[in-house]
């Protein structure tokens, strides 16, 4: 069983490598569909989740030794990425800036647009 919507309606695929975990816990604490246990201190499947998993990511995410691996509801491990360090984040003086100076653009320029730029939009967005 899984909540169904738009995207999908099954549950996502968990995998789980108990050789690879240390037994942190972090994976536990973040997944709200009870999903995930620890049994001798290594990751396992709990049996008795709420709904069923729903894809979120989260305890993929947080995992870092890699031992959660979730397939399905259009996620993949391949969507993982590395975050930027602490000191690469925006602050909120900076942030509050853009949000105030953001308008929508209506009226559009005949006049060609790098690719270069498109693909930094796409990969922000
Ligand atoms: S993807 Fe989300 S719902 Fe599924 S096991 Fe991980 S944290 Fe739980
Ligand atoms: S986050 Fe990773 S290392 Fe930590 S308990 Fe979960 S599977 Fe194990």
């Amino acid at each position: 069983m899984a909540i169904p919507t738009s995207r999908t309606t099954v549950a996502a695929e968990i995998q789980l490598d108990p050789e690879r975990c240390t037994g942190c816990g972090l994976c536990v604490a973040v997944c709200k569909d009870n999903e995930l246990t620890l049994v001798q201190g290594r990751v396992a499947l709990s049996g008795h989740p709420v709904f069923g998993c729903i894809g979120c990511g989260h305890c993929m995410a947080i995992c870092p030794t890699g031992a959660v691996r979730i397939l399905g509801r259009t996620l993949s491990p391949e969507d993982l990425f590395d975050l930027p360090e602490r000191a690469a984040a925006t602050t909120y003086a900076p942030l509050h800036a853009l949000l105030q100076c953001r308008r929508s653009i209506r009226e559009f320029q005949a006049r060609p647009v790098e690719s270069e730029l498109i693909d930094k939009i796409l990969a922000a967005a």
